[in-house]
């Protein structure tokens, strides 16, 4: 449990209470009663608990700071009227504690909680400000639309949260399974180990964006709507009777800047917000939806639109994600894998042909004299054969429909051959080696250069590991060097040209 104190402006106490008191008396603005200020200045904390991820209501962001639109209404209640509320917002890790601290009165009052019966046996509620449909949310491959679409599928809903016992009360009949958050609940849908949630659009949104589920979607509502309220412990009747005037002297216009600050995407910068806050609210661009759903406008429809959005928002997140991976895995001169992706690639294929017992093959392969190219013709002239020849190399493989080519340094490469065995990858590298050899590489003027290439190959033969095939496809390679060079060298027990 975290603690920490929040909108503290107590200490002058009394003396400002009697002047706040007397300023409202003589312009007869104070909301509050004197009996109501006199139990203000006496509390001496008011201890919160916020649900502590429920966006864009309220929830803790990555600096454990309470936000969401609640805590925006605490705050103006707050300021606006001077109460000096000195709350110490308690930070629990779920809903089911922030019920279960109530209960036993380990804090003293909640933000944005449904009215329930048992809840009412120790807390009171004012009356509610904010309004927000449940939703059905399944994968994309689901068919059919509502509830009674979810007739022996399993169905998740947010332990101790009120939309779970509507539906658990109201559709016996369903499979429910309850799950402490709405982020779980919503993993545990897109990855198939239940087939829908129940949960607030908005909320929902925000969980989906920030784990990239691209693979679900809105079924309907639910029936059930959410009428949250802040809820005071019983013996605490001021209290109730203050937050319910607060909340009744907040104008429409100030309702609808809170919303509208969570939901509206499409606020133009310089709006004085920080960049945290913009990325924050563009992320719960979703929630649009709400701010229609309060206007009275379809929501379905509206739902399954910002569905649609935010999956073409992801899907190009995750294209820029593999731009970003393909320029770790790509070497940059030569534009095919780079020496940590080949191998990889190597070791996975490797690992499958061995387990299926398929032959493997490796070619190494090591541009000859390639110091004096770079002596004679200068650095650039050498990356330019260097590009060449892994050119010349890339278009026999993809004309053969196979191998894979990756650089592991300087003017070596590595080509790896699965499922080819020893007298293929043989034809392969004498191919490769012939075709090198004829190609005409432009080096100064009209002056052409061509390389040669020393080949080393190796294939499987038993359970080795596959470092220890690339080693004797490396010492085949200096074999082919030691021949003569512009020759392939095939690793046997005796290595032969
Ligand atoms: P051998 O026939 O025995 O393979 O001789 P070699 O000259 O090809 O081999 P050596 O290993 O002596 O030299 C390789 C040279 O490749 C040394 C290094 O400066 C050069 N080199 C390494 N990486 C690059 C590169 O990216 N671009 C260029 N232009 N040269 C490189
Ligand atoms: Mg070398
Ligand atoms: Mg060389």
């Amino acid at each position: 449990m975290k603690r920490n104190t929040f909108l503290t402006r107590s200490a002058l106490g009394g003396l400002y209470l009697l002047l706040f008191s007397l300023a409202g008396m003589l312009y007869g603005q104070d909301i509050l009663t004197a009996d109501e200020r006199r139990w203000l200045a006496e509390q001496p904390v008011i201890r919160f608990a916020p649900a502590p991820n429920y966006p864009p209501v309220e929830f803790f962001d990555e600096n454990n700071e309470y936000q969401g639109i609640t805590a925006d209404f605490i705050k103006l209640i707050d300021q606006q009227f001077d109460l000096g509320l000195k709350l110490e917002i308690v930070q629990l890790a779920s809903w089911s504690e922030v019920v279960a601290e109530g209960r036993s009165r380990g804090i003293d009052m909640w933000g944005a909680a449904e009215k329930t019966a048992e809840r009412s046996q120790y807390m009171q509620f004012t009356r509610p400000y904010i309004r927000l449909p449940a939703v059905i949310i399944v994968r994309n491959e689901f068919a059919g639309e509502g509830i009674d679409a979810l007739k022996g599928k399993k169905v998740v809903g947010i332990e101790n949260y009120a939309s779970y016992e509507h539906l658990q009360e109201k559709y016996p009949h369903l499979n429910t399974l309850p799950v402490p958050d709405i982020e779980t609940g919503l993993r545990m849908v897109s990855y198939g180990a239940a087939d829908a949630i129940v949960a607030t659009n908005a909320a929902a949104i925000y969980y989906i964006e920030k784990n990239g589920l691209t693979n679900l979607k809105v079924a309907g509502e639910s029936g059930f709507e959410w009428n949250l309220r802040f809820a005071v412990r019983d013996d605490w009747a001021p209290l109730l009777s203050i937050m319910q005037k607060g909340l009744d002297s907040i104008t429409a216009q100030q309702k609808r800047d809170i919303y509208r600050y969570w939901i509206n995407l499409d606020s133009s910068s310089g709006s004085g917000r920080s960049t945290k806050d913009y990325l924050l609210i563009a992320s719960v661009s979703g929630l649009v939806v709400i701010l229609l759903a309060l206007l009275g406008w379809g929501l379905r429809r509206r739902a399954r639109l910002k569905m649609q959005r935010l999956t073409q928002r992801i899907e190009e997140q995750k294209k820029r994600e593999e731009e970003l991976k393909n320029l770790a895995t790509t070497d940059e001169l030569t534009g095919t894998y780079n020496r940590r992706a080949i191998l990889d690639m190597a070791h996975t294929n490797y690992q499958t042909c061995l387990d299926e017992d398929r032959p493997f093959s490796v070619l190494l392969i090591d541009i000859d004299h390639f110091k004096q190219v770079n002596d004679q013709y200068g650095h650039e002239v050498g990356d330019r054969v260097i590009r060449a020849v892994v050119n010349v190399c890339s278009a026999v493989l993809k004309d053969k429909s196979i191998g894979h080519i990756g650089r592991l340094g300087g003017e070596e490469f590595v080509i790896i051959l699965p499922k080819i065995d020893q007298m293929e990858a043989h034809s392969v590298a004498e191919q490769l080696r012939e075709c090198i050899e004829k190609e005409p590489i432009e080096v100064v003027g009209n002056a052409l250069y061509f390389a040669t290439v020393s080949i080393g190959l190796a294939s499987l033969e038993s359970t080795e590991k596959f470092d220890e095939l690339l080693n004797r496809a490396d010492l085949a390679m200096y074999q082919a060097k030691k021949a003569g060079r512009n020759r392939v060298a095939i690793w046997r027990e005796r290595v032969t040209g």
